[in-house]
């Protein structure tokens, strides 16, 4: 059976950052070189990118670890590692990812931007660096960083402009077929659809929308008790609703008790869904027995509700078309469909214990290292004057300057912290 999947939880890692190198420059006829050891090269990211040949997230149920390249170590000869290289995973647009804990959304790739969703590393630096006159022997390097994990869940959430609804075997995939590309299975069976469908609709020049079939709705699918309540959301974002209503009665069903019990499922899946702006398709008009009222009731009924109705026949295409040029003027006026806007907000570290930490004392330069000490700077953009600023308050706040003063520092001297460094100033 093909298979549609929309939701996956997968853990993605940035690329470990190389170690910087400890060597000395040797050359003959020299005794002593200086320090030469090169950086270690920056870890690869894992970067999402909108594929727009992809339907499903499929690909991801065999594998649920995605790993971007470690950088390069650092060599003699002043040789900076190789910066490890990114890991591009291909999602399908409308793809939403959401932090796996919390759930809530990291970003929405529906615009076709890429999403760097975890950092490398940053490289170490290698002894090179740590080469003044007064330390011309460093036998110090640092080791990179690792790179970003996270654990978060994909969910497809399909773009289109138009959501179509209905029970089961109304016609909403006969209807799709005939007015668009696409070629979705239709037979007289419930819940021939096992998976949503997209064809764009061509009304003329440079007029078109795209609209979803999904399966059936069928009562109590809201709660879970069927198929339909999952690919309710793929409709979440559609800008219109277009309600199929077998009017023929050829089920042995009521037209009026259908359209309520479908407003009703769309009411209790969510409140927004059932505001959404809905047409009616009264389908299977060639199929009206003769002397039934069906038509008439059902108008009456959604016309109350404040919904306006089209006769059609998706079979005989009767009504079709016109249908069709209705939802385009309509769509004209409604909002473009909804791209939702990123909740979650990433945990800054705060400064922990300095006591924690291990400080080097190199001649005139003090090497901080240690574990949360990591993690904050992970964190920290050194581009950016409030990321820079924040990470001065949480040093200052650990009482790490004052273990410095306790130590010795001196002013003038150089406080080296992964490879931000900077000139102590009391
Ligand atoms: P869905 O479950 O809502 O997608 O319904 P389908 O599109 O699969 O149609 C269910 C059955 O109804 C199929 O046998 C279709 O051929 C038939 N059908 C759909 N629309 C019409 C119509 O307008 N007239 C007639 N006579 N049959 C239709
Ligand atoms: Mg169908």
């Amino acid at each position: 059976m093909e298979m549609f999947v929309d939701k996956v939880r997968i853990t993605v890692i940035g690329g470990k950052g190389g170690d910087g190198a400890v060597a000395f420059h040797r050359e003959k006829y020299v005794a002593a070189g200086g320090p030469d050891g090169g950086d270690g090269g920056h870890g690869g990211s894992v970067i999402l990118r909108v594929n727009d040949n992809l339907s499903t997230l499929l690909d991801f149920r065999y594998k649920r670890k995605y790993a971007a390249q470690a950088g390069g170590n650092g060599a003699g000869k002043r040789c900076s590692g190789k910066n490890g290289e990114s890991l591009v995973i291909q999602v399908p647009r409308g793809t939403l990812v959401r932090d796996a804990e919390s759930g809530q959304i990291i970003v929405d790739m529906s615009t076709g931007e890429d999403f760097v969703l975890a950092k490398g590393g940053r490289g170490g630096w290698g002894n090179s660096h740590y080469a003044t006159p007064t330390r011309q022997i460093p036998r110090f390097a640092k080791a990179g960083l690792k790179g970003q994990e996270r654990d978060v869940i994909l969910e497809l959430k399909l773009l289109a402009d138009v959501g179509l609804v209905g029970f089961p075997n109304v016609g909403k995939s006969t209807l799709l077929s005939v007015t668009s590309n696409a070629r979705p299975k239709i037979a007289n069976y419930h819940f021939t659809t096992l998976f949503p469908n997209l064809g764009v609709i061509y009304v003329e020049e440079g007029v078109s929308f795209v609209m979803a079939d999904i399966p059936g709705i069928i009562e109590g699918a809201a709660d879970g008790a069927g198929l339909g309540h999952d690919f309710l959301r793929h409709i979440d974002r559609c800008r219109l609703l277009v309600h199929v209503v077998d009017v023929s009665g050829s089920e042995d069903r009521d037209p009026v008790a259908d359209f309520d019990a479908i407003c009703e499922e769309l009411a209790s899946y969510s409140v927004d869904l059932s505001n959404r702006p809905m047409i009616v398709a009264a389908n299977k008009c060639d199929l009206l027995p003769e002397g039934s009222d069906n038509l008439e009731r059902l108008r009456a009924h959604v016309e109350a509700a404040g919904c306006e109705l089209y006769e059609i026949s998706a079979g005989t295409t009767q009504g079709t078309r016109h249908l069709m040029q209705v939802i385009a003027e309509k769509l004209r006026t409604l909002p473009p469909v909804t791209i939702y806007e990123p909740e979650y907000v990433e945990v800054v570290e705060e400064a922990g214990d300095p006591q924690d930490l291990v400080i080097e004392h190199l001649g005139s330069t003090w090497v901080i290292t240690g574990t949360w000490l990591e993690r904050l700077i992970q964190n920290i953009n050194f581009d950016d004057y409030e990321s820079r600023n924040y990470f001065d308050q949480q040093l200052r706040k650990c009482g790490l300057f004052k273990r410095l003063e306790d130590m010795g520092i001196q002013d003038g001297d150089t406080v080296d912290i992964y490879d931000f460094a900077f000139e102590y100033q009391r």
